[in-house]
């Protein structure tokens, strides 16, 4: 297992020699000591990322010489699918069949939907009239897209290998180098992703990967040599990057944290429904950003509907992350167990009631917290209003649909939403004024690549996927040329 820094196509240790511990969920035991990269090796990472971008033959490769090193890099990614399947499910203490089948299918997926797309990604053209200096001209705009540059990716530790190439797909496929900074909780399978890189022929300093602290995210997002942020994590470090990338006048995208409500109408198909909200709320253990963390369900269905919830919590097979058949693993850390702990505390001494339904009990070693449902909680509480990112759902009742909707605008996230109704037109109606930046109906989080992802209010900045992400890295660039209206040489 790889623990170093990955710059201009070389692992290297830290200057300094410093490392931090990375803990695996599942056992509470070390599982490596990993490179901490400092201010010394962001400028290093963004050297070798600058000269690659200047000088290297990505940004003047044609998209379809650089499709065909970047589908070379998702065929590794596929290729070692269980290895880095295993490696993350141990880093991040997400079971093992969610990590191969899901997220590591997924990077391999990111890396090559981004390559195609830029190499059918066509241009515009337009032609215009104009005088100059006296003459009469013909105008022939050419809309180019330039590559930005050097580009910094910062992930969180939530779905490392997910999150990475989904940026870093589109990142490079515009022609763009970068630096990618991993979470400090789990940083392997980025760190991995340099051997993959190697194995397809990527050029060095094209991609480089700095495991390290929030200040080496810091160092990066406010380097000089960087030219756009995309930034996925919390809301706090967003604000922090957004206001260091303001201080460079740096194009930045964030994706930040969700507090997304599930609204269940009484028309809707229940047992699904029950299905589809305990699968948004305690896949990944509520560690996501688009978890359906609130349930908002009308109140003559409310009593029978959250029964069918706690039912579904007994079918969740709760253990070792490394079994195959595991669909709940423990928590990434002790103190963010702690923090979902004061959340579920806080809620129930205010009078909230904490619904159980586990079967079994959890395992005795390990980051591990109880699926739980939080009724009767106040509106206003905590557990209510601020994302948890983890596995507790709350409850709010209502009686009509606008009522539902008030609800769900409450708050200051706006990530997802999930409506639940067998009556189109009101899934139609409800969707249409819900303040978020998707909403699935009847569904949870299914993705067409080509469609927007991202939150409105305080949950981001931007949107990824599709044309979207090859917008944010390309510089749209007028190439204005004029000629005579008469052909003066006859
Ligand atoms: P975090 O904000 O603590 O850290 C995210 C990353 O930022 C880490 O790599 C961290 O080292 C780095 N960082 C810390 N301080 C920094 C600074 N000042 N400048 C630059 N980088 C800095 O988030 P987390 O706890 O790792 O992740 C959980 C959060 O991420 C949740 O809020 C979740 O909703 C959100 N998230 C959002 C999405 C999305 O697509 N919207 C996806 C996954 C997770």
């Amino acid at each position: 297992m790889e623990t170093r820094l990955f710059i201009d196509g070389r692992y290297e240790s830290a200057s300094g020699d410093a490392r931090f511990t990375d803990l695996e969920p599942a056992t509470e035991a070390t599982l490596a000591e990993v490179a901490s990269a400092d201010t010394r090796d962001v400028d290093r990472a963004v050297a070798a990322a600058r000269r690659a971008a200047d000088h290297g033959p990505w940004p003047r490769m044609s998209a379809e010489a650089r499709g065909k090193i970047l589908g070379r890099l998702a065929d590794e990614i596929e290729k070692h699918a269980r290895e880095l399947g295993t490696l993350e499910a141990r880093d991040v203490g997400k079971p093992i069949s969610e990590c191969v089948n899901h997220d590591i299918a997924r990077g391999a997926r990111n890396i090559r939907f981004f390559a195609a797309l830029a190499e059918t990604w066509t241009q515009e053209a337009s032609f215009g009239a104009a005088k100059f200096l006296g003459a009469d001209l013909r105008l022939a705009n050419l809309t180019a897209r330039a590559p930005l540059g050097v580009g910094a990716i910062i992930i969180p530790w939530n779905s490392p290998l997910m999150l990475g190439t989904w940026n870093l797909g589109p990142c490079l496929a515009a022609g763009n180098t970068c630096v990618l900074k991993p979470s400090e909780l789990a940083p392997l399978t980025s760190i991995a992703l340099g051997e993959s890189a190697n194995a397809a022929g990527l050029p060095p300093g094209v991609l480089n990967i700095l495991p390290g602290l929030g200040a080496a995210g810091a160092a990066l997002v406010g380097h000089p040599g960087v030219d756009g942020v995309a930034f996925t994590g919390g809301v706090a470090t967003g604000r922090r990057v957004m206001a260091a990338a303001a201080e460079s006048l740096k194009r930045v995208t964030l994706e930040l944290g969700g507090k997304s409500p599930n609204l269940v109408f009484a028309d809707a198909d229940l047992k699904r429904s029950a299905a589809g909200v305990a699968r948004s709320i305690f896949r990944s253990q509520g560690q996501s950003c688009v978890a359906g963390s609130r349930l908002l369900v009308e109140r003559k269905i409310a009593d029978d509907f959250i029964a069918l919830v706690i039912a579904e919590i007994g079918q969740l097979r709760i253990g070792d992350p490394l079994d195959d058949k595991t669909d709940y693993g423990p928590l990434i850390s002790a103190a963010h167990r702690e923090r979902v702990d004061g959340f579920v505390s806080e809620a129930r001494a205010a009078g909230a009631e904490v619904l159980g339904g586990m079967r079994g009990a959890l395992p005795a070693r390990g980051f591990y917290y109880p699926p739980i449902v939080l009724d009767r909680v106040r509106p206003e509480s905590r557990a209510v209003c601020e994302e948890i990112f983890g596995p507790v759902l709350t409850v709010e009742r209502f009686d009509h649909e606008d009522e539902a909707i008030a609800l769900a605008n409450a708050g200051r996230y706006g990530l997802a939403a999930y409506v639940w109704t067998m009556n189109g037109e009101r899934a139609l109606r409800v969707a249409d004024r819900i303040r978020t930046g998707m909403v699935w109906v009847n569904s949870f989080f299914l993705r067409d690549l080509r469609t927007p992802f991202g939150g409105a209010r305080q949950s981001g900045l931007g949107r990824q996927g599709g044309r979207h992400s090859l917008e944010f890295w390309t510089e749209a660039k007028l190439i204005c040329m004029t000629y005579p209206e008469d052909n003066a040489n006859g």
